[in-house]
């Protein structure tokens, strides 16, 4: 039998909240009088162990790693995740699946209960779950913190999509998470803190069995939060994540053992900060979708993150050393299958929320687990790749456009990359409903219209414009030569010819960048009829292409 199904839940990490400190955060001046001593005595050695090999698995069961009965070290294990957008496994269920990631917590803490997780942010959107009306209200998150407080983290910092949301909407997820924000570089737009978001917080942990031997276990942890400040809405205000965390990692270092910086940065500023702020032992990052483990600076500060959607998980064992002031990590990138059994109850909740979103998307006319296709290509829907270049996807969706638009004989079709919003990569494998919604959570129709070669030349001109955005363009049967010319149907672009060409219906509002003359009132535009919803269009596309055997 299983580990985790014959012993009851785990309880929670021991240890206690020592300090909250409300916002606005104050460094005491005092503090810089005592910084030097602090410094030194707060200077980890790290010593960095051999990195896994890339793409090298590792055990989905961890070898015991308790230290020798002799080491009077304090021993801390940090899960850390980053980017989790589905509440349930992916590509076919083979890989992540939030349960399974609370299946692996139960086992750490059974190893040690000094064991915490963590969460470099990124949880609330963009999902095409998040899209679903249940109560006739966008879930937006409401999914995911419910699973994310069945699967027991503790704490999360801010991602950049959390951003997504409305004021409103943020509000209410942030009231309904119990596990702690730790944020120091947001605020309200008028400066004001975030309800239940502290700027970083102090945990006391406390390993009794070798408090009993006399030999002081408590271990004071310190968390730093950040977020990066990239497309923030106006109701907030966020701060410099750098050198925000540099002034409160000086403020916060002679209080604590150990500082972690949780963050949600690029990893370019992810090493500035391990760079240029000694006071940090370790950063926890996320944004990439991609695992990292790279190492920083004079003193070798780590930075690690998993890849999205838990189909990485980074398991941190950190070693304390009072006498000397040392740390030792041992990393282990764990990578997340079905190898792993679900923690019931945390997969009940996911369970209960994935059906209450698929009957809103039934409610629409699909089918969302059923498999459309087996691909047998990688198809990459990541953002920095649809909004700078064509990939396997996007031909996909325009090439299932041109078909849509089949009867009315058109030459090409035009969309915004924009709506792709999976931000992933799907790899070959079974293709569900359930994924074209993900892949664009918005829908809305096909629409054929008729358009004059000049108007057809700006708005593709437009597109070239709007390289890196949402409002890069992404076509079929349209090609762009060396020199710029474009060519529609393989000949050149003709001002004064008429093309039929399928075009996404949000094109024809005019909201695209750059394309506000793009509406049904623009003479050079004749609407002929609309071809269905662009997810079925793209369905119908994968059976044809990929027929799942
Ligand atoms: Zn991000």
């Amino acid at each position: 039998m299983d580990r985790a199904t014959d012993r009851p839940r785990a309880p929670r990490a021991h240890h206690h909240r020592e300090e909250r400190r409300a916002w606005p955060f104050r460094p005491a001046v005092a503090l810089l009088l005592v910084l030097v001593p602090a410094l030194l005595a707060g200077c980890s050695a790290l010593a960095p162990p051999a990195a896994p090999a890339p793409g090298q698995s590792t055990e989905a069961v961890r070898p015991e790693m308790a230290p020798e009965p002799t080491d009077t070290r304090f021993h801390l294990t940090l899960l850390h995740f980053n980017d989790i957008y589905e509440i349930t496994p992916l590509q076919g269920g083979r890989v992540g699946g939030p349960a399974r990631v609370a299946t692996l917590r139960e086992r750490l803490l059974a190893e040690n209960p000094n064991t915490l997780t963590l969460l470099g942010g990124d949880l609330l959107s963009p999902s095409a779950m998040g899209t679903a009306k249940v109560d006739g209200e966008r879930l937006a998150g409401r999914q995911m913190v419910a699973v994310l407080n069945a699967l027991g983290l503790d704490v999360t910092t801010f991602g950049n999509h959390e951003l997504d949301l409305s004021k409103d909407e943020l509000v209410q997820r942030l009231g309904e998470a119990e596990f702690d924000w730790v944020c120091g570089n947001i605020t309200w737009a008028d400066g004001s803190a975030l309800p239940n978001v502290a700027p970083y917080e102090i945990l006391t942990l406390d390993d009794l069995e070798k408090a009993h031997a006399g030999e002081g276990g408590s271990l004071r942890l310190g968390i730093l939060g950040a977020v990066l400040p990239n497309g923030a809405p106006d109701y907030v205000a966020i701060a410099d994540p750098v050198a925000t965390l540099a002034t409160q990692a000086v403020a916060l270092r002679d209080q604590v053992d150990v500082l972690v910086a949780l963050t949600h940065l690029a990893l370019e500023d992810d090493a500035r900060l391990a760079a240029t702020v000694p006071e940090i032992d370790l950063i926890l990052g996320g944004h990439e979708h991609e695992n990292w483990q790279i190492w920083r600076g004079n003193d070798a500060t780590p930075i690690f993150k998993g890849d999205a959607n838990v189909k990485t998980v980074y398991v941190l064992d950190l070693y304390f050393d009072r006498e000397s002031k040392t740390i030792d990590v041992e990393p282990e990138l764990v990578w997340i299958t079905d190898q792993i059994p679900d923690q019931p109850e945390t997969a009940a909740v996911a369970a209960r929320w994935a059906q209450a979103a698929f009957d809103g998307f039934r409610q629409d006319g699909f089918e969302p687990e059923q498999t459309v296709a087996v691909t047998t290509v990688e198809l990459d829907g990541r953002e920095a790749s649809v909004r700078n270049r064509s990939t396997a996807l996007t031909d996909l969706v325009a090439q299932a456009m041109v078909t849509a638009g089949s009867a009315d004989s058109v030459d090409a079709a035009v969309y915004n990359s924009g709506s792709i919003r999976i931000d992933d990569v799907l790899a070959p494998g079974p293709v569900t409903q359930y994924d074209v919604i993900r892949i664009l959570p918005f829908g809305g129709d096909v629409v054929t219209v008729e358009i004059e070669g000049g108007l057809l030349g700006k708005v593709l001109d437009q597109g070239v414009a709007n390289r890196g955005t949402g409002g890069f363009l992404q076509y079929a049967g349209i090609e762009r030569s060396e020199d710029g010319t474009w060519m529609v149907a393989g000949s050149p672009l003709s001002s004064s010819a008429t093309y039929r060409v399928s075009l996404s219906d949000f094109l024809l509002t005019g909201r695209e960048t750059g394309l506000d003359y793009l509406t049904e009132e623009n003479a050079g535009v004749r609407v002929l009829a609309e071809r269905g919803d662009i997810r079925k269009a793209v369905i119908a596309e994968l059976q044809t292409r990929f027929p799942a055997p």
